[in-house]
């Protein structure tokens, strides 16, 4: 059981750790086209100190860690990392966030490296529509990794898709019956103000409740759950195995059930997605801090936990951009 409790009596359990801050993709309501502002290669935690951060949140009762980005997977070594981080005593559940652009390459050493569930952006079936909101990337790469990830072994497969009005909301229908297809679990997610591009993709905002209701009307919905962490509230399809989480911060936010933290690549911690309350590891990993400094200084870091976003009272407060932490 996690002893890492922030002041509000959440249990901090699982740690999403962002490998890059840089992506093959430009999503636009992510990262902006001609982006070059990232993080200097000397400042990245080295797979070692990642380790050691997250050996020490697991000495603290974390028993599950995400590996994200940006992309992770443009990531030189990325199974080595994996299989480190799956070897720690405590880590029971060690999953990966991928745009999937690469998964093809990458998908049978991750999953023997120790990765056993993926989470895969996905915002279209549309080839052309895909090409525009992606800045440029190639729908059949993303869906070749995924045949690939399916034939790896990695269950479940997750699919995320970004609900924006106007760009690709007449497609959650076509997205539900692909998923039934290929047994993967979908996930609609809503848009969040984080920098300029996420709230310029905020003006696209779509209601996710409004998206249940219009499935309500084509297929039976019945209660269901998922393995997992997060905070997705799940519905089963009827007839189908399908499940399908509805992620909404704005409309239904989660916060009061929180039990993460972000690592960046940096060695940042931050302890809110929507907030900017962050501790800084690096300093100290290069200091030579041991194990018991470093959960001296987890624990310091967790007490800085706020208790919610703000995304709709203070839009423009977040200035990252999502691919700094990952979502
Ligand atoms: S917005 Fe912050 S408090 Fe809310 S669920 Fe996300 S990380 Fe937790």
């Amino acid at each position: 059981m996690s002893q890492l409790t922030d002041p509000f009596g959440r249990r901090i359990e699982y740690v999403r750790i962002s490998v890059t801050d840089r992506c093959d993709l430009r999503c636009f309501y992510c990262m902006p086209k001609g982006f070059h502002d990232f993080e200097e290669p000397e400042n990245w935690l080295s797979f070692d100190e990642i380790t050691r951060v997250i050996g020490a949140f697991a000495e603290l009762g974390v028993r599950r860690a995400r590996i994200t980005g940006g992309e992770p997977l443009v990531r030189h070594d990325l199974p080595q990392l994996a299989a480190q981080l799956a070897a720690l005593p405590g880590i029971e559940d060690l999953s990966l966030s991928t745009n999937a652009v690469q998964l093809e390459r990458h998908a049978a050493e991750l999953h023997r490296a120790g990765v056993t569930r993926l989470n895969v952006s996905l915002d279209t079936l549309d080839g052309e529509r895909f090409h525009t909101i992606t800045g440029g990337g190639r729908l059949d790469k993303v869906l070749a990794g995924l045949m690939a990830a399916k034939q790896a072994g990695f269950a479940p497969v997750k699919i995320n898709m970004v609900v924006m009005k106007g760009v690709n909301d007449d497609e959650v229908e076509a997205m539900v019956d692909f998923c039934i297809e290929h047994d993967f679990t979908l996930r609609f997610i809503e848009t969040m103000p984080m920098g300029d591009t996420g709230r310029d993709a905020a003006n696209r905002y779509v209601d996710l409740r409004e998206v249940r209701e219009r499935l309500e009307r084509r297929y039976t919905l019945l209660p269901g759950v998922m393995p997992g962490g997060g905070p997705a509230n799940y519905m089963r399809v009827a007839g189908t195995e399908l499940r399908i989480g509805f992620i909404t911060p704005i409309s239904q936010h989660f916060c009061e059930t929180c039990n993460r933290v972000r690592l960046s690549v940096d060695g940042t911690l931050y302890m809110c997605l929507g907030q900017e309350h962050a501790f800084e590891l690096r300093p100290l990993l290069r200091a030579g801090a041991d194990a018991e400094a470093l959960k001296a200084a987890i624990l310091e870091a967790i007490a800085l936990k706020p208790a919610r976003h703000e995304f709709t009272e203070k839009p423009s407060q977040v200035m990252r951009f999502m691919s700094k932490t990952g979502g």
